[in-house]
């Protein structure tokens, strides 16, 4: 097997990252909000901007080339690290972050200025595993969010690191302060072929990542309503529109009353106002594992699981007579309004839109008795 030459190396590991770099430009497009890409992405600009002057390294070692060179990869890979603790949400420390990076291009920088190649080409291959090891940090501790790939992630950081820990031991066991050419030994070989693997694994984790992430991220816009922050007809009815409900399962609704009034009296933006209040009362009356939607205009709708009718009356009085006593408000001024009620509880082998359709004839009753009342639904009559 013929050695492949380092310059050629450095460019085919170049290569890999601009690519990568690419990759997560068009990702980020596709998901604006997940900054991480962006970090990750200047981070290899980074990389292939250090990697194409390495490659020029041969024959001549230039000291000052090479230090703009490894301030350029360190640089990346402090963006790299940056991303990784974006990427699990961790609070951005970016005057540790900088002090970090100071400290690295300074232990790198000083002995390269000196003319001391190999010491400066240590303290490189150390600062490079810190931040690998950093970044590994970061993917185990968000490991939550994906178990497999996350630690897979951090497994290739972590060997990563660990081959440029090898390469600075191998350097120093040789005792070498100057280098006239850039080292070759088996430690370098291992550190090739882990960035280059390290480069593909963690590029394919990372865009699987950033895409299960934007998923999940329509499908809960898609359930959610943005006025009020509750979910929306359509979730609720994926939730629990097919199957028969659980016996003795309350379902609450709620119309605010004469809400037309309101639109045309205080304007449209304070009718919207009440809407959302509304949903903060309602969503902070439920107990956990109850589930409470807007159903459209000024209608919601809660489901509580095992609720007799007595108690999902009770919750359902303590929501209508909070919305009365805490007026929602609009540029300082108070918008007074009321809600009414219907409850009913769900029957042997009833689904949920009967149920509700049940819990809507006793809104309607409370309506006609003058509103700003809680009507319950007789038990359901099998025919
Ligand atoms: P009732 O007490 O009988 O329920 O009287 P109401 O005025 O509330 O009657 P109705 O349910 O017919 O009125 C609902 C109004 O809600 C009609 C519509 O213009 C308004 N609306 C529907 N969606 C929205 C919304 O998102 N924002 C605002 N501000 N108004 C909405
Ligand atoms: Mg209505
Ligand atoms: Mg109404």
């Amino acid at each position: 097997m013929t050695a492949i030459d380092n310059p050629t190396l450095m460019l085919a590991i170049a290569t890999s990252s601009a690519a990568l770099m690419g990759t997560l430009i068009i990702a980020w497009f596709n998901a604006r909000q997940d900054s991480y890409l962006v970090s990750w992405a200047i981070g290899m600009g980074f990389v292939v901007v250090a990697l194409g002057a390495m490659s020029m390294r041969n024959g001549t070692y230039d000291n000052g080339l090479m230090t703009l060179a490894y301030s350029a990869l360190l640089t990346g890979m402090t963006l790299i690290v940056r991303g990784s603790a974006q990427f699990r949400g961790a609070r951005p420390r970016p005057r540790m972050m900088v002090a970090i990076w100071l400290l690295a291009v300074g232990a790198v920088a000083i002995p390269y200025l000196l003319g001391l190649s190999g010491l400066g080409t240590i303290m490189l291959n150390l600062a490079c595993a810190l931040f690998m090891l950093l970044s590994g940090y970061h993917f185990l501790a968000g490991r939550d969010e994906s178990p497999v790939l996350m630690v897979t992630g951090a497994v290739l950081f972590a060997l990563t690191g660990i081959s440029f820990i090898a390469c600075a031991g191998v350097l120093a066991a040789s005792g070498q302060m100057v280098l006239y050419a850039a080292p070759s030994n088996w430690a370098e070989q291992f550190n090739s072929i882990m960035a280059i693997a390290g480069l593909s694994g963690l590029g394919a984790i990372s865009l699987t990542l950033s895409q299960s992430r934007a998923t999940r991220r329509h499908r809960r816009e898609a359930h959610t309503d943005s006025l009020s922050g509750l979910l929306n007809r359509r979730a609720i009815f994926d939730r629990f529109g097919l199957d028969h409900l659980p016996l003795g399962t309350a379902v609450l609704m709620f119309d605010i009353d004469l809400f037309k009034q309101i639109n045309d009296r205080c304007g449209h933006a304070a009718g919207d106002a009440v809407i959302a209040h509304f949903g903060g009362i309602l969503a902070r009356q439920v107990r956990p594992g109850d589930t409470v939607a807007r159903l459209g205009g000024e209608e919601f709708c809660a489901v509580l699981p095992e609720t007799p009718i007595e108690a999902a009356r009770a919750i359902a009085d303590e929501v209508r007579s909070q919305f009365e006593a805490h007026p929602a408000r609009l540029l300082g001024e108070h918008i007074a309004a009321t809600v009414s009620v219907g409850v009913a509880t769900s029957g042997t082998a009833e689904s949920f839109s009967s149920t509700l359709s049940r819990a809507d004839s006793a809104l309607y009753k409370a309506k006609h008795a003058g509103r700003n009342q809680v009507f319950s639904a007789p038990p359901r009559q099998i025919a």
